[in-house]
């Protein structure tokens, strides 16, 4: 028998060239859907009063979505600000032609790296007279405002003015010539609590802080500097934390974070993680799969194995306890998941070939497997499983 070359007939040229020409749906990937972020950020407004704000919160490269095509249909939607943690994702954002205010939620304390965020436009969050002093001088070396928000610790211990001393330096702060306040703002540590409506719980005492706050230094009311406390959990509490805008994550991709749900909020998840079947075996009554045996057929088993494992970003302790979608069909996944690869226990199933996809995360009919079963399953919350995806998932735009 004659082995074919595997380069016959074929001119690829230099071998840096072969990487486009892989289909990005060949092996595992994360499908986005734009117009359902869209649908989600249309869906939220609708519960918030017509002049409150809605800051898509873009983090982390959009939850893992992909932060372009998230931050162009949140925008869409009908989002008027940007989130992200870092001064790189919004110096990414800017790269891409969004001109909407952005704000960076994480830390900017050094000199050099507030003159970066100052000439990208991107918003610092400011919790010292240490770090507004340097934006101060900034803004008067370039001859200009310097447009920030002041973030206040009102529970959550983590950034922010101490809370018992921003009154008192505010006075200080409204004084400074060459910055720009546009925005006051806390952060909600347990709003998705089941006890948050409770009038004594942690998350109405932070409302309350808030509040009262604003009125001592006297911005409750001016419209000018933007106040505000939600996150997602925070916003679809009720109005009491809406102030004049809302900084939403993990609603616009799809999911709420409250126990309780809202039946007049339709959220749809704008991620989908699929996967190509690479083989299929069938084994013997008593054989063991994958790692450490850990998975023992008790009957004669057809197996699919798919290209994806934890290096993509599948948690490993979810070995075992995750179904895989089908047409409209659950396969439980068997054995531990590995690396690169994972098995399926598609027993019963002519359908299913090498080469077919199968769906881990997302919907297929009345069917649907979402990053809040994963959660439960692995001890975590949805908001860690989403940003677990490595690049080596390709994320592809489906509308
Ligand atoms: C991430 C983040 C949010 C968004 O939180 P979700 O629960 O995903 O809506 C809002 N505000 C701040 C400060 C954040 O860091």
């Amino acid at each position: 028998m004659q082995i074919p070359q595997t380069n016959q007939g074929l001119n690829f040229g230099k071998y840096s060239n072969f990487e486009k020409d892989i289909d990005p749906k060949q092996r595992a990937w994360i499908e986005v859907s734009g117009k359902s972020i869209e649908k989600n950020v249309k869906q939220l407004r609708s519960k918030l009063s017509k002049s409150c704000l809605l800051m898509a919160v873009v983090k982390a490269d959009g939850y893992g979505h992909d932060a372009k095509v998230v931050s162009e249909y949140a925008l869409k939607g009908g989002a008027s600000q940007l989130g992200v943690a870092t001064l790189k994702e919004g110096i990414r954002l800017r790269s891409y032609g969004f001109k909407e205010p952005i704000l960076v939620l994480g830390n900017l304390y050094t000199k050099r790296d507030l003159i970066i965020s100052f000439k990208n436009d991107l918003m610092p969050t400011i919790s010292s007279l240490r770090e507004c002093l340097i934006c101060n001088n900034i803004g008067k070396h370039f001859g200009s405002k310097f447009s920030l928000n002041l973030k206040v610790d009102t529970g959550m211990s983590r950034l922010g003015f101490e809370s018992k001393k921003f009154v008192q330096q505010f006075e200080k702060i409204k004084s400074f010539e060459n910055i720009s306040i546009k925005g006051i703002y806390s952060h909600l540590s347990s709003a998705d609590e089941p006890d948050s409506l409770d009038p004594k719980s942690s998350t109405q005492k932070q409302r309350q802080k808030f509040q009262e706050l604003l009125k001592q230094i006297g911005v409750d009311n001016n419209h000018n500097i933007k106040t505000h406390l939600a996150n997602s959990a925070g916003m679809l509490l009720n109005k009491d934390f809406h102030f004049d805008m809302v900084r939403v994550g993990l609603s616009i991709y799809g999911y709420s974070p409250l126990a309780k749900k809202d039946k007049t909020l339709l959220l749809k998840p704008a991620l989908f993680l699929k996967v190509k079947v690479a083989f299929i075996r069938i084994i013997d009554k008593g054989v063991s799969v994958s790692y450490g045996g850990k998975f023992i057929s008790n009957r004669k088993t057809k197996l699919a194995v798919l290209s994806i494992g934890y290096a993509d970003g599948v948690p490993r302790n979810l070995s075992g306890k995750i179904n895989v979608l089908h047409h409209k069909k659950l396969y439980p996944q068997v054995g531990s998941i590995t690396m690169d690869q994972m098995m399926v226990d598609i027993t019963g199933s002519n359908e299913i070939k090498i080469g077919s996809t199968m769906i881990l995360l997302g919907s297929d009919g009345d069917k649907i497997i979402t990053p809040l079963d994963w959660a439960r399953e692995s001890n975590t919350i949805p908001w860690e499983i989403l940003c677990s995806f490595k690049n080596r998932l390709p994320r592809v735009q489906i509308d």
